[in-house]
């Protein structure tokens, strides 16, 4: 007889759930039907697995690690000596989110991905 761990129900077939041995965010695939009632499961998900992952998602993001739904989503860095704003991708490629506008005193800088995309830039 199998029971939860959290609140010692037993684990039969109306409460059995599938629960991640290691966080699915984090790369876990493995998985157990015998450990977790599904209240408790739920209950986990919407706070303790929600949160972890948020938490995780950069490091997810860098190291591409893929999950058993949904893709891997880029996220945004903004370096602080420069001021770029950077979308890291899967993989943790950074790329430049541009057109990048900056003025220093009374000239600007722009970084944009083609000749189109600037002339765009200096038509606004
Ligand atoms: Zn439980």
């Amino acid at each position: 007889m199998d029971r939860c761990y959290v609140c010692g129900v037993e684990i039969v077939a109306e409460n059995q759930t599938d629960e991640h041995i290691f966080l699915n965010a984090l790369g876990g695939h493995l998985t157990s039907n015998k450990l977790i009632c599904k209240k408790c499961n739920s209950d986990f998900g919407k706070e303790i697995d929600t949160e972890l992952s948020k938490q995780f998602k950069c490091i997810a993001t860098m190291l591409n690690i893929q999950r058993d739904r949904g893709v891997v989503q880029p996220f945004d860095v903004v370096d602080t000596v420069d001021n770029t704003l950077y979308s890291y991708e899967p993989g943790g490629k950074p790329i430049p989110k541009i057109p990048v506008i900056k003025q220093v005193e009374n000239h600007y800088t722009i970084k944009a991905s083609n000749k189109k995309q600037g002339r765009e830039v200096l038509s606004r």
